[in-house]
Formats: structure tokens, C-alpha cells, sequence
């Protein structure tokens, strides 16, 4: 896509209504980014439609044509361990586990409904070790993806089957959210400095 010359009076256009004067070369650039943007969601779209219309044939998919994440276990996976289906692309081993029912589809639709091994980690604190010793207390619930020898390979623990997780996940959500907030405002504080100086050295030149 072209970047034209109607976009880029729009883009001064918008950025006079903020009180804010834009230069050509500055809306060129914003326009030819924009336009880059769009080109790259286009292609996107164009490869999910071509592999959307290959699973009417092949209704049971077929391996991915690249390297992409699980959307399961979050691990990479290419054409040799990668499968792509009505759910989207999963590792052959997250993909056995959906066959085998051992974890609900509807986490595929609503991402939010679970925590993974590692999200433990990052939300809660709870280590590893310590999320084992839960499962065996029975606090904690996980529906298990098992390896080709049939050790455990990812823990998954449905939300609704822990609501013990919930509680404290509403506690340490709101300290995370407000940790969350200082470290947004320090950024846009420095990059405030930032592109002051940065003003600074222009008009210096
Ligand atoms: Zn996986």
C-alpha cells in the first residue's frame, strides 16, 4: 500500500485539532508506518483465510507452516511439532490432551478461564514445589497434560475448579495492578524527559 498524500494532510490535519503543529517530513513518516501497519495485518488476514478454507478439506488440520507459539503450553513449535486446527495452533502434545479431553476446549475461546504453571508463578508467587505440594493437599486442582512416556508435561488449573485461586487472586491482583500503574507512570515520565531532550537537541542544531 502507498502511502498517499491525502493521509498524511489527514494526520496534520488530527494532529492540529490537538493543538499540536506537525511537520511533513513528520506526517510522511507517521503515515508511511501506518501504512506499514496495515500491510502486515493484511497479510495476516490473508494467511488465516487460506488456512481456514484449507480446513474445510482437511477438517482435522494439518502441521503449521512456520514457527509459532502453543497456545496451550506457550512452548515454540514448527512444522515438525505444531498442528493447526479449528482451535488454532497447539504442540502435538497440547493437541493430544484436547483430543483426549484431558483439558476443555473453551480455553481456546476464553483465554482468561485458566492459569498455567508458570502464571502461578508470576501472579501468586507460588513456586513450583510449592504448587505440587498444594495438588497433593487437594487445594489446588489441575488438569494434567501428560508427555509421550506419560510423566506430566504442563499443569493447567481450570478457574473454575479453583476457586481457592480466585481469592487470592482478587488480593494480589489489586497490589500487581497497583505496581502495575507507578512503573506505567515512571515510564511515561521518562519518556516525557526523553523526547524533551530530544526537542531540545533539535532546536539546538
Ligand atoms: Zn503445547
Amino acid at each position: 500500500m502507498a502511502v498517499s498524500d491525502e493521509l498524511i494532510e489527514q494526520l496534520k490535519e488530527e494532529s492540529r485539532k490537538k493543538g499540536e503543529e506537525m511537520s511533513d517530513e513528520d506526517a510522511r513518516e507517521g503515515a508511511q508506518n501506518l501504512v506499514g501497519f496495515f500491510d502486515l495485518l493484511w497479510e495476516m488476514s490473508k494467511k488465516d483465510s487460506i488456512k481456514k478454507k484449507r480446513l474445510k478439506t482437511e477438517p482435522d488440520g494439518f502441521p503449521v507452516d512456520g514457527t509459532y507459539t502453543c497456545l496451550v503450553c506457550s512452548n515454540r513449535i514448527d512444522e515438525t511439532n505444531g498442528w493447526y486446527d479449528w482451535y488454532g495452533q497447539t504442540c502435538l502434545l497440547c493437541r493430544k490432551a484436547v483430543k483426549d479431553g484431558m483439558i476443555p476446549t473453551y480455553i481456546f475461546l476464553h483465554r482468561n478461564s485458566y492459569f498455567s504453571m508458570s502464571s502461578l508463578k508470576y501472579r501468586f508467587d507460588i513456586k513450583h514445589q510449592t504448587a505440587k505440594k498444594y495438588i497433593k493437599e487437594g487445594t489446588l486442582h489441575p488438569r494434567i497434560i501428560l508427555n509421550e512416556t506419560g510423566t506430566p508435561y504442563e499443569y493447567l488449573f481450570l478457574k473454575k475448579e479453583n476457586p481457592a485461586l480466585i481469592e487470592r487472586y482478587s488480593a494480589s491482583r489489586k497490589s500487581y495492578d497497583r505496581h502495575n500503574k507507578k512503573r506505567a507512570e515512571a515510564w511515561s515520565r521518562k519518556l516525557k524527559a526523553e523526547m524533551l531532550e530530544d526537542l531540545k537537541n533539535i532546536r539546538r542544531k
